[in-house]
């Protein structure tokens, strides 16, 4: 009996262990299920939290592609933030006359030489062929500079008058100086063929002009000024003062003063008289009246040989022509190739060829209204009237065989 219940009891026992070992390999199983669902749970997790976090940089990478995308953009666009350009001066002053080459450089200080510049009041500065800055006019005006890509810079420029008529101040007071003075004119290839062969010996002459020629010719006018060279008024119609009554005489100098303004933007100063005839009104007008001490009769001989003759022989017969007035034509055409000889032959003498203007000025002479000049003598205001040849009443009569020859030519 013993023994069937110790077996029972043994047989239970062993089904209990069993059954403990069953569930406890349930159990197992169960907790190596949830370790590999929970497993499976954060590697999921993981890998869609690595997705995100690449996606993300990768569309941080293109925000930023597109940013710089942009950027470049709008670096076309507004290029003054990245590199911008700017006028060496921001701030010019010049005088009516003068001529002024800016110089533009980006944020490098790169010397740029492509650009164009506008002037927003041509009246006041003009911009050149050459992108030169022409002062032509009193006032204020903005200058802009623009390079190809679309930067821009600006630059102030205050034009003060010309007081000083375009006078260089860099002559040599030591050194001899006349005046060259072209009557007539503008006309044409011999004003410019003239200019041509003044700025090869760096000489500036005078151009007396008349209202007719002007109104044919004003880019010249504006080409002999450009070039630093005085644009002087000769009268609208080239008539003779005793011809003419007060009131036309004022026409015939103010009509031309208007006309010069119109193109250079300022009226001429000094006003000579056709045939050397002062008039009554020109004689008591605000002009000074520039006349001459060298006759070169140009308009008579119509050789250039003679016309240079002219000169050489001043210097032949121990006179010189430091302070003189020189009579040219630049209507007549054999005066351009006497020019080129008689430049040549002063430029070899030491001359500087001057303005009336800056004749005047180098002699101290402060010219007044409706006086009359002829020359600028430095030391001895008398010594033309020892040389023998043009006194000043044959150089008047011989003006007025020039200036009837001239009407001759012009209404022939
Ligand atoms: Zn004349």
């Amino acid at each position: 009996m013993d023994s069937i219940d110790e077996r029972r009891r043994d047989e239970e026992y062993r089904r209990r262990r069993r059954e403990r070992i069953r569930k406890r390999k349930q159990r197992e199983v169960r907790r190596r299920r949830i370790t590999l669902v929970l497993t499976t749970i954060i590697i999921i997790l993981f890998v869609i939290l690595i997705v995100k976090i690449v996606s993300a940089c990768r569309a941080d990478k293109i925000v930023s592609t597109t940013e710089k995308t942009a950027n470049t953009v709008q670096s076309t666009e507004m290029p003054t933030l990245a590199n911008p350009i700017k006028f060496t001066e921001s701030q010019l002053q010049l005088n009516v006359g003068n001529v002024h080459k800016p110089f533009i450089m980006d944020s490098n200080r790169t010397e740029l030489t492509e650009f164009s510049l506008k002037s927003e009041n041509e009246e006041i500065v003009r911009v050149n062929e050459n992108n030169e800055l022409i002062a032509t006019g009193e006032g204020d005006v903005t200058v802009i500079c623009t390079v190809a890509d679309g930067r821009q810079a600006e630059c102030q420029v205050h034009v003060s008058p010309m007081s000083s008529t375009g006078i260089r101040k860099d002559l040599d007071i030591n050194k001899p100086m006349v005046a060259l003075t072209f009557d007539d004119g503008p006309n044409g290839g011999n004003t410019t063929s003239i200019l041509e062969t003044l700025n090869k010996y760096n000489g500036k002459a005078t151009f007396f002009m008349a209202g007719y020629k002007i109104e044919e010719y004003p880019d010249i006018v504006r080409q002999v000024f450009e070039q630093g060279h005085e644009v002087a008024n000769h009268s609208r119609d080239h008539l003779y003062a005793n011809d003419l009554t007060v009131e036309q005489q004022k026409e015939q100098m103010e009509s031309v003063n208007q006309q010069v303004k119109a193109i250079i933007g300022q009226e001429p100063t000094l006003f000579r008289c056709p045939g050397g005839i002062e008039g009554e009104y020109y004689t008591s007008s605000k002009m000074p009246l520039i006349s001459w001490s060298i006759d070169t009769l140009d308009w008579k001989t119509k050789n250039s040989h003679s016309t240079y003759e002219r000169i050489t022989s001043v210097f032949e017969k121990g006179y010189n022509l430091d302070g003189d007035i020189v009579l040219m034509h630049d209507l007549q055409d054999s005066t351009p190739n006497a020019v080129q000889r008689i430049c040549a032959y002063l430029n070899e003498k030491g001359y500087q060829m001057v303005t009336v203007s800056e004749l005047a000025y180098y002699r101290g002479v402060q010219m007044e209204g409706g006086e009359i000049y002829r020359y600028f003598y430095k030391d001895n205001p008398s010594h033309n009237d020892e040389q023998d040849f043009d006194t000043n009443d044959s150089n008047e009569n011989t003006d007025n065989s020039s200036d009837d020859n001239t009407e001759e030519t012009v209404t022939a």
